[in-house]
């Protein structure tokens, strides 16, 4: 089985790729080359009435009547299709993101393959409450919600839609999917995938489009009951403005600033490699990225000179091939952003000690959106580059003497993501896990995942949690049901 490049990177809705409805496309293109990658749909309203019309018809169709079991198997053989086109997949998600082919298959499509598997799992072995009382029983319903709404990034594409639509689909319900219209491949993919693994019609449509024309109306639309949107904070704004206006529940995985705190008494080989990899991995294109770096000054000058050495020995360059440790950024206005703070960094006084500049590529990938790993050091904490999400591979870097001191820098950004802590202290590593405003923290790790815990943003990077029964239960509503037995 191959999934090749599309030319025509059609909208999914009933079972079958079509056309947009507004007639409208726009190029796709490869980061990595700035070459034509397919022609997108740039879908409208129309397109996405359809698609929340056909998923509201399949509330009533055959998949009503499957029972968890059923579910459960549909996720498996969607497992099974993603695993079956492994490599193509990987390579279209490589195409699309610029990101190098070995993340593209080791983190990505492998965890798109155990997300189905995952919650196929998890939703054979959920049960509900009962409340027994003197005369009567109480027991819960968890019911489908009914159409649900994805709305997803560029960052980690099938890895990110995958987590959504696994959970809403092991609860029965039917679901309209905006993809990131920067990298719409293996979403487009997934359609077919789909049909071969028998999920009825209506109940996956995937809609190809920008945030205003397609992200929007999504929201809006009176027949979806349900929004589970990962993006940046001021796009979750406007997603929670729309769900509150229209009642609907939401669940927001929006952007972090996330800190790696480096103590003196860390295993230093490790905590280069962990913070290196927390530093720039994808580019630092993950929600999770650390890119407020925390050291204790005792530590700073050894530390911060093996990270940069560390930074300066990543493999750069074509992200197809197997070699290539780091690849382009989403685009080349995304670049222009991250070159826009690393200018910001200088004009605020920062020192760049490595990075700070466009690799010197071959043609074709001199056309591409590369940037070098790069580290400011010389910067307050408070200073903007230190401060907002860049969202790419630039670390700023700023030193603490006392544990209290480090806390404080740690809290003091609007955003609580994730903090990964490194120190050999057990006691240090519980008092900073408890003082930290995050919703996730790592020690002595980083991006170690459990599908099971709860995952989520505290502050502007979030609202509410996904993960295990965290998602089940997002994507279901609890009924309870009274029985007098008197
Ligand atoms: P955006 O917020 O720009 O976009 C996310 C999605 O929302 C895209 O599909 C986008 O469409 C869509 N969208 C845009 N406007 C609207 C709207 N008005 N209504 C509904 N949907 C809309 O984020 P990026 O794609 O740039 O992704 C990067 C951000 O995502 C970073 O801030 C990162 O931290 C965050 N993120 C958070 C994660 C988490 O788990 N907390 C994980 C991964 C990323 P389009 O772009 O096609 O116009």
């Amino acid at each position: 089985m191959t999934v090749a490049l599309p030319a025509l990177i059609d909208n999914f809705v009933d079972g079958r790729y079509a056309p947009p409805l507004t007639g409208n496309r726009a190029p796709n293109r490869n980061p990595a080359t700035n070459s034509l990658a397919g022609e997108l749909s740039m879908s409208g309203p129309e397109d996405v009435d359809a698609a929340v019309g056909a998923a509201h018809a399949a509330l009533t169709g055959p998949w009503a009547r499957w029972s968890v079991e059923e579910r459960a198997r549909v996720l498996e053989r969607i497992a099974d299709g993603i695993e079956a086109r492994f490599s193509d997949l990987a390579r279209l998600e490589s195409i699309d993101t610029g990101k190098p082919i070995q993340t593209a298959q080791n983190v990505d499509i492998a965890r798109a393959v155990s997300n189905f598997r995952f919650f196929a799992g998890a939703v054979r072995h959920t049960g509900s409450d009962a409340h027994p009382m003197q005369g009567a029983l109480n027991y819960t319903l968890r019911q489908r919600l009914g159409v649900v709404a994805l709305i997803t990034p560029w960052n980690l594409p099938l890895y990110l839609l995958s987590w959504k639509v696994a959970p809403a689909l092991a609860m029965g319900n039917t679901i309209v999917c905006k993809p990131s219209e920067m990298t719409p491949l293996t979403a487009h993919a997934l359609g077919q995938i789909a049909v071969e693994a028998g999920l009825p019609p209506g109940v996956l449509n995937v809609i190809h489009g920008n945030g205003q024309d397609v992200g929007g109306p999504l929201c809006g639309h009176p027949l979806v009951k349900a929004i589970s949107f990962t993006g940046g904070t001021v796009t979750g704004h406007k997603v929670a403005s729309a769900a509150a206006r229209s009642l609907k529940k939401s669940s927001l995985e929006l952007g972090g600033k996330n800190p790696s705190l480096v103590f003196a008494d860390c295993d230093i080989d490790r905590t280069v490699k962990g913070v290196l990899r927390a530093s720039f991995a994808n580019q630092g294109q993950v929600c999770l990225c650390g890119e407020r770096l925390l050291v204790e000054e005792e530590i700073a000058d050894e530390f911060v000179g093996r990270l940069a050495a560390g930074a300066k020995a990543i493999r750069v360059g074509d992200p197809l091939d197997p070699a290539t440790e780091f690849g382009s950024q989403v685009s080349l206005a995304h670049r222009a952003k991250i070159e826009q703070y690393v200018q910001i960094a200088r004009d605020e006084g920062g020192t760049v000690v490595a990075g700070g500049e466009r690799p010197d590529l071959m043609s074709p990938w001199n056309a591409g959106a590369f940037y070098t790993p790069t580290i400011v050091t010389g910067l307050a904490s408070s200073a903007r580059a230190a401060r907002e999400e860049i969202f790419g591979p630039v670390v700023t870097v700023h030193t603490f003497r006392r544990d209290d001191e480090a806390v404080v820098m740690a809290n003091e950004v609007e955003y609580g993501l994730s903090a990964s802590i490194w120190t050999s202290s057990l006691r240090r590593a519980h008092q900073m896990a408890e003082e930290i405003d995050a919703g996730t923290i790592w020690v002595n790790t980083w991006l170690k995942r459990d599908l099971r815990v709860p995952f989520g943003g505290m502050k502007a990077s979030g609202v509410g949690r996904e993960g295990g029964r965290y998602s089940l239960e997002f994507f279901s509503e609890p009924k309870n049901v009274c029985i007098d037995l008197t």
